[in-house]
């Protein structure tokens, strides 16, 4: 048999890299789409080894009631009556979906639709909201809306990329890849890392800065004080504020002792800083996950509005996300915080209009943490987990399964047989992986690509958006006679353009009209897309060229049509270190694993790269604590102990423990590191602290 290559993108990081996936005689082999405007061809060694991950074994082939193997009429009955019951019962806020980054747009939005326009709750969060939401939040606060301005050529182009939190070279590697090749390219281009390990990519950087966790308000407010004092000025709302705040962390020598650094590297970043127009801030989980998060966020951003570094080639802040279809959940409204199409809860009688629904959800629902703690208190009764393993990553993780054990119903869509989430499930709905799905997502850069199915769907499993569909129809609500993704696309990009008026930035105007050869076709292409005309006049790259950058007319999406920066006040972690707990537990990825490695663990080469979990200590702490590189240790926080092998490293900030998030109670015993992380989160986007949980190591 020929060759069949079909055009994809790669399920992994936010990135969002275009994949060629080639099946030829049955056997799957992957490489980069050069095609592709955010990755140019490149894939790292995740995306590379993709071919090895699409095999049968560990799926979830048919529906199971009860432990036992039903027919889809039967499991999909199931789920719609006892949702139906305690909704009847109880009312609507009684059930809730926790949904995933993994989802793919079509499907987080009939999901989200089923959820706040029928079931008329919003109690629908997505693990999403463990590595981004904080993003989401000081977008809003400072832009108006959760819209990321640049794009990955911002990087090539800036003089200075400074990464914050974000071990960039092991989570986002092609875009690494592409600072790296620019760097080369210009050697008078600097990079510079926050962060307060010695990563990978510090290794690589001009300058790092191994900032105490917890202190980049400290060091963001510093920094805005220190540009203030070198001329900068705004006469945006706020700024006045945010800047007297700043000036509340003193002089550099002040700023440097709260971070915990010398004064020679923290003044060398400023004057970096200052003298350097063309500069992008890129963040991560490392800023995101705290207790601040949000503050932290806006702490960068503010930096950016006084020194007026966005909207132009190679200046803005950049967050980048972690999953690959974060941003496209974002947009539809996989958050409990809003809506959909970026519309908040003061436009529900505008979404119900659009939608013509028998209801709305008219106020927030609960977020990830949130949702859980009401499972445990029986608040929530019903919960559906679609693509998402949270006994594992979310904090606290005990608890959660403990909540899951005790509640009334839980039904879970997964393409693995088991988990520890799906082994807690009444009823369990075979869905589409990878290979076999078709749809949307969207990433860092708001570059909407396809995702195309290239092998058939195995046993009786379907797409996401077919199960929530049908769930809908059997519940009684009309609005859900969707046949194709396709479909579902084009009411999504129509509730974009609804009564926007320029209201908001994500417009899909012209998209709403596409027909299905247009959709099957659709190319990379990059949001806001206003007119189809346009974009069949000058093709998909032209169009992308037009957004590559907001705000450079200094318009913004806010009721005063400007940005605003925002008065932070630094504090430090929500839980303090303590003699009993004296070290700061951090954890985060690996680069050659993928969340709970349902996935990743299928590749040999994949695996070999760190075979075992692992925490990394610094040389004084390991002498301190009689912990010894090579051997096992006992990592503990007041929530639970995690066995590990140790590896001594003066990488590793001297006071913390680095422990990567993947291992799960399959591949190693006592290694779920989320069970010891605190579930503290940020007060305005409900994300973890997952970057500082109080810890103590002894040998095991
Ligand atoms: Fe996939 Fe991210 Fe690697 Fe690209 S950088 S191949 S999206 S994991």
């Amino acid at each position: 048999m020929s060759a069949v290559t079909t055009r994809t993108t790669c399920p992994y990081c936010g990135v969002g890299c275009g994949v060629n996936a080639v099946v030829e005689n049955d056997a799957v082999s992957v490489a980069g789409d050069a095609a592709h405007p955010s990755n140019l061809g490149s894939l790292c060694s995740k995306g590379t080894a993709l071919a090895d991950t699409v095999g049968l074994d560990g799926r979830l082939l048919h529906p199971m009631v009860d432990g036992r193997r039903a027919s889809w009429d039967d499991a999909l009955d199931e789920v719609a009556a006892r949702f139906g019951e305690i909704i009847a019962e109880h009312g609507p806020d009684a059930v809730a979906f926790y949904v995933s980054g993994q989802l793919l747009t079509e499907d987080y939005y009939v999901a989200n639709k089923l959820m706040k326009g029928y079931i008329g709750s919003a109690n629908i969060d997505t693990n999403s909201r463990l590595c981004m939401s904080s993003a989401v939040a000081g977008h809003k606060r400072a832009f108006g809306e959760d819209v990321v301005p640049g794009c990955y050529e911002d990087l090539e182009i800036a003089d200075l990329v400074v990464l914050v939190g974000s071990n960039t070279a092991w989570c986002h590697p092609v875009v690494y890849q592409r600072i790296v090749a620019a760097q080369e390219h210009d050697p008078n281009k600097k990079l510079v890392v926050i962060d307060p390990r010695r990563t990978a990519t510090a290794e690589g950087a001009d300058l790092h800065l191994p900032l105490a966790p917890g202190t980049d308000v400290h060091l963001f407010n510093g920094l805005l004080a220190y540009l203030a004092d070198q001329g900068s000025t705004s006469d945006l709302p706020d700024a006045e504020d945010a800047v007297a705040e700043a000036r509340n962390m003193g002089d550099i020598a002040a700023v440097a002792a709260a971070c915990g650094m010398d004064a020679d590297t923290v003044s060398a970043f400023f004057e970096l800083f200052a003298a350097t127009e063309r500069t992008v801030t890129v963040f991560s989980q490392g800023v995101n996950q705290s207790s601040a998060g949000t503050d932290k966020v806006n702490a960068i951003i503010n930096c950016h509005l006084l020194t007026d570094r966005i909207g132009k080639p190679g200046a803005c802040p950049f967050s980048i996300t972690g999953q690959p279809n974060a941003m496209g959940g974002r947009e539809v409204g996989g958050l409990s915080s809003t809506l959909a199409a970026h519309i908040g809860f003061d436009g529900a009688d505008r979404v119900q209009r659009f939608w013509d629904s028998p209801t709305i959800a008219r106020e927030p629902g609960l977020k990830a943490v949130e949702l859980f703690e009401a499972i445990e208190r029986g608040e929530v009764k019903a919960v559906w987990i679609m693509a998402t393993n949270p006994l594992v990553s979310l904090p606290h993780a005990d608890r959660a399964k403990r909540a899951l054990e005790a509640c009334e119903f839980v039904a879970v869509s997964d393409c693995m047989r088991h988990t520890d989430t799906v082994d807690r499930a009444h009823v369990l709905l075979p869905a589409a992986a990878w290979a076999e799905k078709s749809g949307t997502v969207t990433n860092s850069e708001r570059i909407i690509s396809r995702q195309r199915a290239f092998l058939p769907m195995p046993g009786a499993a379907r797409a996401d958006w077919d199960i929530v569909c049908d769930v809908a129809r059997r519940m009684g609500f009309d609005g859900f006679d969707f046949d194709s993704p396709a479909a579902i696309f084009r009411e999504h990009a129509a509730l974009t353009a609804f009564e926007n008026d320029g209201q908001r930035v994500l417009n899909l105007d012209g998209l709403a009209d596409l027909s299905d050869d247009d959709y099957d076709t659709l190319k990379p292409l990059r949001w806001p897309v206003h007119s189809t005309q346009a974009l069949r006049a000058a093709g998909a790259m032209a169009v992308q060229q037009d957004s590559r950058r907001l705000f450079a007319d200094g318009v913004y999406p806010t009721s005063d049509g400007k940005a605003h920066l925002v008065a932070v006040t630094p504090r430090g972690p929500a839980n303090a270190v303590s003699d009993q707990w004296p070290l700061a537990l951090n954890t985060g990825r690996v680069r050659d694993h993928w969340h709970t490695m349902t996935r990743t663990a299928k590749s040999a080469r994949l695996a070999a790269h760190i075979p075992e979990p692992f925490v990394e200590v610094h040389p004084r702490d390991a002498e301190r604590y009689g912990v010894a590189d090579g051997a096992l240790a006992a990592v503990s926080t007041t929530l639970g102990e995690a066995h590990v092998r140790v590896i001594v490293t003066a990488g590793q900030r001297e006071g913390s423990l680095f422990v990567p998030m993947h291992w799960n109670d399959q591949f190693a015993a006592r290694a779920r590191v989320g069970a010891l992380a605190n579930p503290a989160v940020c007060p305005i986007s409900g994300e973890p602290e997952f970057k500082h949980t109080p810890a103590a190591i002894a040998p095991f």
